[in-house]
């Protein structure tokens, strides 16, 4: 069945709902001082005229923001500070009604247009300069269903809110492994987690999304209603719609696990490296297992390997034994703790603010030439924190058809990425050349890549990473969004 709301019953139940005087309140207090220089979608400059603006901030129960207004620099900041772009306006959406009628908005005035939930797209897709930044940061509140084990999540929340509210009930899903990262654009580029291997991705585990189209439209997606637009949503990324709320089924997961960090000397590298690629080979579903060489600034690099096992305690303790004793580590703190705890711990090593770059790709066939090339080019630098991370794969993720979604990089084993984090933005030329120079010795063993972490510098690129699965998700583009007014991502262009 299909549910489509349209434009003017979205803002008439706004309305009704008691906003208009809100609004009111809102337009008195914050009147617009002139035309609006800003961004066309397919660039080129335009001036909004003053009272275009006007009518826009009115109609809108969240706050319109303007360069110089309270709030606008914090709104516009996101996740990677190297990221530094200044929209003509931010819609800070409350509700469905807000995000409907930005997309109208953006669509009458030809406005370029970004979509912001968490924020932490790397290369700072969710920002734009001079068009209309549509943000759903505000829209939060995440609601477990425990008897029927399902979340409902709108789309500005973060993974931490969901990971808190659905263990509460000794329930979880997939969800990454840093709690300020956004669910919406982990989810609709696959989302990768500790639980991945056991329950399939973030948008594996997707029942419906709602969506608001280019049209301006609500429509649901699930795999009842608009089930075509519900398998581009799964993994297809931003190119489709806004999303605005997502439920979620969530399984049992006992809120502790055994967790934490083996730290081995970087001198033993390719033996760590050996070893985590074979025991991998053969682990159980429950059995996440990383490999990362890290390097904080300054410091001496040391190789982790990370362990989260979400089954029974006893039968986990038997699972990661070799790992604990194939080599004498510098240390072992792998221990029963929180599954929350272990969901944060790395919050704070990827604080919001800092000057990031990465690059990424999966591997699906280990070459004993990339763990050597790995070794040999990995170094630190001072004032950068250097991350080489290959985080395994596999399980339930690996089960689904790559084309049962639009995420179709099923068969990779692992996800490889080299990351830097620094303070100084006098020194991002520094990092950017190292991470680039070392990531094009590790890159020819990569078949493909993440776009959540890298976004691709090509259409070519962004074409050839969809694979077979580019075709359909041009005929989506078509039917969705003909004009690409989504097009701040890993675009699929209408044909
Ligand atoms: C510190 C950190 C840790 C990470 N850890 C993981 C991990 O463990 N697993 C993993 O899979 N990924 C991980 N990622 C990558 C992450 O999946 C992406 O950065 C993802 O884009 C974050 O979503 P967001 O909502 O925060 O991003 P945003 O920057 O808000 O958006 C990212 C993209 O999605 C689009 N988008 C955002 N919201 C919507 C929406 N509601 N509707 C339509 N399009 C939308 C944006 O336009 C943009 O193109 C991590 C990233 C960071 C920075």
């Amino acid at each position: 069945m299909h549910r489509r709301l349209f434009l003017g019953s979205v803002l008439g139940a706004a309305a009704a709902g008691g906003t208009l005087a809100r609004v009111l309140a809102a337009t008195a207090s914050a009147p617009v001082p002139g035309d609006v220089p800003a961004t066309r979608l397919g660039g080129g400059e335009t001036v909004l005229p003053r009272s275009a603006v006007q009518d826009f901030r009115a109609s809108l129960r969240g706050p319109v923001l303007m360069a110089g207004e309270d709030g606008y620099d914090r709104a516009r900041q996101v996740w990677n500070g190297m990221i530094d772009r200044r929209p003509a306006l931010i819609a800070c959406c409350s509700g469905v009604a807000d995000v409907a009628r930005s997309v109208q908005f953006a669509r009458a005035n030809d406005l370029l247009v970004a979509v912001r939930s968490g924020g932490h797209s790397t290369s700072g897709q969710s920002v734009c300069d001079g068009g209309l930044m549509i943000d759903l940061a505000p829209m939060r509140g995440v609601r477990v269903d425990p008897r029927a084990r399902r979340a409902r999540v709108p789309a500005g929340s973060l993974l931490g809110e969901l990971d808190r509210e659905a263990q509460f009930f000794g329930l979880a899903t997939t969800a990454g492994t840093v709690s300020h990262t956004g669910a919406a654009g982990l989810t609709l580029g696959g989302g990768f987690g500790r639980l991945g291997r056991r329950f399939g991705l973030s948008c594996d585990n997707l029942v419906s999304v709602d969506v608001v189209t280019a049209g301006g439209e609500l429509v649901r997606a699930s795999r009842d209603e608009n089930r075509d637009l519900f398998w581009g949503l799964r993994g297809g990324g931003g190119n489709f719609g806004i999303a605005t709320s997502f439920e979620y089924r969530l399984h049992e997961v006992d809120p502790t696990v055994l967790g934490g960090p083996i730290i081995f000397p970087f001198d033993r590298a390719r033996q760590v490296l050996d070893f985590f690629v074979e025991f991998t080979a053969t682990a159980p579903d429950e059995l996440n297992l990383d490999c990362a060489i890290v390097a904080p600034p300054g410091a001496k690099p040391m190789v982790v390997l990370e362990v989260c096992y979400s089954g029974d305690l006893a039968r986990g303790e038997k699972v990661i034994a070799p790992a604990r004793s194939f080599l004498k580590p510098l240390a072992d703190q792998v221990k029963a703790m929180p599954y929350l705890t272990l969901q944060s711990g790395g919050d704070e090593a990827n604080a919001p603010g800092r000057q990031y770059y990465v690059k990424s790709g999966f591997v699906e066939a280990v070459d004993p030439a990339l763990l050597d090339a790995m070794v040999a080019g990995f170094s630190g630098a001072p004032g950068r924190s250097t991350v080489m991370l290959l985080q395994l794969l596999g399980g339930a993720i690996g089960r689904v058809n790559p084309d049962a979604t639009a995420f179709n990089h099923r068969k990779a084993r692992f996800d490889l990425l080299v990351l830097g984090g620094w303070a100084d933005p006098a020194q991002t030329a520094e990092h950017n050349a190292w991470i680039k120079g070392f990531w094009s010795e590790l890159e020819p063993y990569t078949r493909g890549y993440y776009f959540n972490t890298t976004i691709g510098d090509s259409q070519e690129k962004v074409r050839a990473n969809f694979g077979a699965n580019y075709p359909r998700l041009v005929q989506l583009k078509n039917r969705y969004d003909p004009g690409n007014l989504f097009r701040l991502n890993a675009n699929v262009q209408p044909s």
